[in-house]
Order: C-alpha cells, then sequence, then structure tokens
C-alpha cells in the first residue's frame, strides 16, 4: 500500500477507527483534515494509490450529518476488488484522500412524513444514516425499511439496525434472506417481490420512496413499486454499478 498522492479537489482524512462488521465488510470512521459538511445521504469519493495506480471510488456516507466530527463509510469487499481490497486491509491510524459530499438521495424531510427504504446486499449502508438522523433530529416520521441479503451471515448492521430502528416510534425494520438465513431464523425467507411490497407499503402510498443497491435490484423494484401505483417522482435510487 503507497501513501495516496493528492489530486485536486481531495483533502485528507485519518481513519480513526474501524469495525468488522462481517468477514467481508468493515466500517471505518475518518476525521477530514478540513471542515466537511454533508446531506443524509450523500457519497464521498475515495482515492488512494494501489500499486501505483491512482483509483477513485464512491462510498456513501453511513453516518448522519448531524454527527459532524466524523464520518463512517462501510466497504463490502467485491469479488474482483480493487478499492473494496484496499479499504478493507487499510490500517487504522493512515490517511485516505476524500472528495464530496457528491449526489441527491437526500432525505428531506419537508415533503412528506412517510418513507420507504428497501436495500440489498451493501446497499443497506445509506439506511444506517438515515436511521440516525431520524432519531438525532427527533423527526415524527412513519419509516420502514427492507433489507434483502442473499445469505445470513452477510448481513450487514443486523444487531445496529434493530437497536436504532426501536429508537424511532413510527419505525419498522424487516430482513429478507433469499439463500442461507445461518441462524437467523426470525428472517423473512425469500426475494422482495411485488406481492410482499404491496403488503409492506399499506400507508406510504403519498409517501417517498428510496432504493439502493445493485441495477437489476433498483428497476425490479422501480418495476414492482411503480406497478403498485407508486409514482415515479416519489421514488429516488442510489444505483451501485
Ligand atoms: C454512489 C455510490 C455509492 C456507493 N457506496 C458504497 C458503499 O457504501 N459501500 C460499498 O461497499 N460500495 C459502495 N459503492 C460501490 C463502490 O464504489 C465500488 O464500486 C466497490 O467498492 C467496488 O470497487 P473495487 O475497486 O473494489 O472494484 P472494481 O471492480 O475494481 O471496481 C468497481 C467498479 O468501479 C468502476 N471502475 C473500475 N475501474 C474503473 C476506472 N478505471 N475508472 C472508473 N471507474 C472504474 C467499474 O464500474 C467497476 O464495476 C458505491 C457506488 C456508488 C456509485
Amino acid at each position: 500500500m503507497s501513501t495516496p498522492r493528492r489530486k485536486p479537489g481531495y483533502q485528507t482524512a485519518t481513519i480513526v477507527s474501524d469495525k468488522r462488521e462481517t468477514r467481508d465488510t468493515r466500517t471505518l470512521r475518518l476525521v477530514p483534515s478540513e471542515p466537511f459538511d454533508w446531506k443524509t445521504v450523500q457519497f464521498i469519493m475515495v482515492s488512494a494509490e494501489i500499486e501505483g495506480t491512482v483509483v477513485s471510488r464512491a462510498y456513501s456516507i453511513a453516518s448522519s450529518p448531524t454527527k459532524k466530527d466524523y464520518l463512517e463509510i462501510t466497504i463490502k469487499q467485491t469479488e474482483t476488488p480493487t478499492m473494496s481490497k484496499y479499504l478493507n486491509e487499510i490500517p487504522v491510524g493512515s490517511t485516505l484522500q476524500i472528495k464530496g459530499p457528491h449526489g441527491n438521495f437526500i432525505w428531506d424531510e419537508t415533503v412528506s412524513d412517510k418513507f420507504f427504504g428497501i436495500a440489498a446486499g451493501s446497499g443497506i449502508t445509506p439506511f444506517r444514516a438515515f436511521m440516525q438522523y431520524v432519531i438525532d433530529k427527533k423527526l415524527n416520521v412513519k419509516f420502514e425499511v427492507l433489507y434483502s441479503s442473499r445469505y445470513g451471515d452477510d448481513v450487514i448492521y443486523e444487531q445496529e439496525l434493530r437497536e436504532l430502528i426501536k429508537q424511532i416510534p413510527g419505525g419498522k425494520y424487516e430482513l429478507s434472506i433469499t439463500r442461507d438465513t445461518h441462524g437467523l431464523d426470525y428472517a423473512r425467507i425469500g426475494r422482495i417481490n411485488q406481492e410482499y411490497l404491496a403488503e409492506e407499503i399499506k400507508g406510504f402510498e403519498d409517501g417517498y420512496f428510496y432504493l439502493c443497491g445493485a441495477p437489476g435490484f433498483i428497476s425490479s423494484m422501480i418495476d414492482d413499486l411503480t406497478n403498485l401505483g407508486i409514482p415515479r417522482d416519489h421514488i429516488k435510487r442510489e444505483q451501485w454499478s
């Protein structure tokens, strides 16, 4: 691992702590060297020199801007990784180059008091920040998150999200596992499909929908929601290609 070069628009951030979430997923807490402000949930670009090449990738800010002293990102190592392996291995105390904030996947409590989130895999990271934000701002909202994971042992933030959602009076968090629960026997088994959504979105029909995950998942959720009568302009998405 080499010391990252500084690119225009980037600033240095120090990794002050970490948490291993699953076998291939890690959360890093970063302290930027310069003032950094963002909205829930924007993303940063992280740049590092890896094996002689400068690599830049996007990561959603998985912590709420109500806690401004630091920001957190959660990185799942992919099957043919570059940056995601680097960030799963980089030691605490190291520095990264970050730029941002970017993106329009933004919570706006002025437009509604009903928010419905649907996430797959590592696409759960923004919803941790949404929950922290709702709690810290003491928002009086109806808020539900559906999270789909292939395997029980790949579920990110499982205990943490269950604790957070308890602090949101109108909150609900549901986990669906598509392959093997690995002991999370309370999880629903199966994919998030239109039939399941039809039940879950009752009462949210005029609310706002936030989707995060891989492109196939996002397009299938958009199809299901629009088939169920949700207007397209009430659906926001963060797509990870
Ligand atoms: C808005 C947004 C937010 C994201 N948030 C998270 C998050 O919170 N947690 C998380 O784990 N992942 C997140 N991702 C995915 C993340 O950006 C990386 O794609 C992932 O970590 C894999 O990167 P990699 O370098 O290990 O893999 P790679 O396979 O090397 O790269 C992954 C993707 O990056 C692109 N890419 C590869 N090489 C280049 C290049 N030279 N120039 C430009 N693009 C290239 C390609 O589209 C490739 O499919 C997010 C993506 C987006 C777009």
